[in-house]
């Protein structure tokens, strides 16, 4: 299968700069139309970015949301819906990140809630999973992300409505890298998850999230059940972005 090469902008930039780097990426894939022979790409702009950034892509490039809410319609302030999303001709929607996990409490129930909103909208939810560094020192990151992932797989889990992204929360911004052996390791106990618990569980795509950068995007991409990347920092530059692209 073809990676996912997905940017997540965060709370980053202005709308010149978020015009910018579209307009830098769908450039960089028009001079190396080769990188679509392997790799499907995703931009996920701030919530405010995501029309205008909509008018610089091609159909090369998806869009995404960073999130959106477990409710269909109606009296939540600040929240954005799934149908606006779709609305905004948004494909993906990233859901349950760890800084969201983190800084908003959110639970697996909620990111379940919100990804069957996604999925009735039609948007691809891209799910994320990991364990923080204290887990791992204890020896249970798998019991941590199965229990994610259990708990957060909407109805209708399959591999055309969702993505797994495995980000081990220690890895994310953080410049530390997962070795291959934990990557690998985790990815198969993600498969053989989806395989009970998901339609065609053996095709969902699992990506791997915590500073990928075009150096050590190789190695990352070669192992076994890594369907593509999840990149925040590295996003911010489409000459990282792409490179990353380049180098699987
Ligand atoms: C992320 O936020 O999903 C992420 C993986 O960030 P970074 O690439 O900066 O580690």
């Amino acid at each position: 299968m073809k990676k996912l090469i997905a940017g997540n902008w965060k709370m980053n930039g202005s709308m010149e700069n978020a015009l910018n780097l579209a307009k830098d990426v769908v450039a960089g894939i028009q001079e190396n139309t080769q990188l679509l022979e392997n790799n499907d790409f995703l931009v996920c702009p701030p919530a405010l970015h995501l029309a205008p950034v909509r008018t610089e892509l091609t159909s090369a490039v998806s869009l995404g949301g960073q999130d959106c809410s477990p409710f269909d319609k109606g009296a939540y302030t600040g929240d954005v819906s799934a149908a606006m999303l779709n609305d905004m001709k948004c494909d993906y929607v990233i859901l349950g990140h760890s800084e969201r996990r983190q800084y908003y409490c959110e639970s697996n129930m909620l990111i379940k809630q919100k990804a069957e909103m996604a999925l009735e909208q039609g948007l691809k939810a891209i799910i994320c999973v990991g364990e923080t560094e204290g887990e791992r020192e204890e020896g249970r990151e798998q019991e941590v992300v199965g229990q994610q992932l259990l708990e957060s797989l909407p109805e209708g889990a399959s591999a055309d409505t969702i993505v797994i992204a495995y980000e081990p929360v220690w890895a994310i911004g953080t410049g530390k890298v997962a070795t291959t052996d934990d990557i690998a390791a985790m990815h198969a106990y993600i498969r053989a998850q989806l395989k009970s618990n998901a339609k065609d569980g053996d095709k969902v795509r699992i990506l791997y999230g915590g500073s990928v950068k075009p150096t050590n995007a190789a190695e990352i991409f070669a192992v076994e059940d890594v369907n593509g990347a999840l990149i925040g920092g590295a996003s911010l530059q489409a000459h990282d972005f792409l490179g990353i692209a380049q180098a699987g």
